[in-house]
């Protein structure tokens, strides 16, 4: 069976996870136009240029959708749930959404737009070796309060 953690070898996302290790979230940016990529693309859609390294986003966006999962039906993930799964555009361009899981929140209280950042926490699963540094992305604090903004 297949595991659960992200494959760290697979060569178009390999860097996503070498920057996630040292508590970065970096995507590609087009050197030609500026256009953050994402996913991973040959070509920027923009301007055809091929050289795209990895640049490191602010790590602040807004939530764009989720979903809150009750029972996870692939087995590893189990164990997690219940779990927020969701898709937040990133500050620098909206158009890239990262797929991720809204941690520390109280998803009755999500909503869309509402400000998020991102947060690392050590991946793993039972029964499979291995832990990988992930990207989470949670509601951000008032920081006063410590409330989420809304
Ligand atoms: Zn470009």
């Amino acid at each position: 069976m297949k595991g659960a953690l992200p494959d760290l070898s697979f060569e178009p996302t390999r860097a996503f996870w070498e920057a996630a290790a040292r508590e970065e979230l970096a995507v590609p940016r087009c050197a030609s136009c500026g256009r953050w990529v994402w996913y991973p693309r040959e070509r920027c859609p923009d301007c055809e240029a091929d050289e795209m390294p990895w640049t490191p986003l602010s790590g602040r966006g807004t939530l764009f959708s989720w979903a809150s999962v009750e029972r996870a039906l692939f087995k590893p993930f189990a164990e997690r749930a219940p779990y927020v799964t969701g898709l937040v555009a990133v500050e620098e361009d909206p158009r890239v959404r990262i797929v991720t899981t809204v941690v520390d929140c109280d998803p009755g209280a999500l909503r869309v737009d509402m400000p998020v950042e991102v947060v690392f926490r050590e991946l793993s699963f039972p029964g499979e070796d291995g832990v990988v540094t992930a990207p989470f992305f949670r509601p951000v604090p008032h920081p006063a309060t410590g409330e989420a903004l809304r």
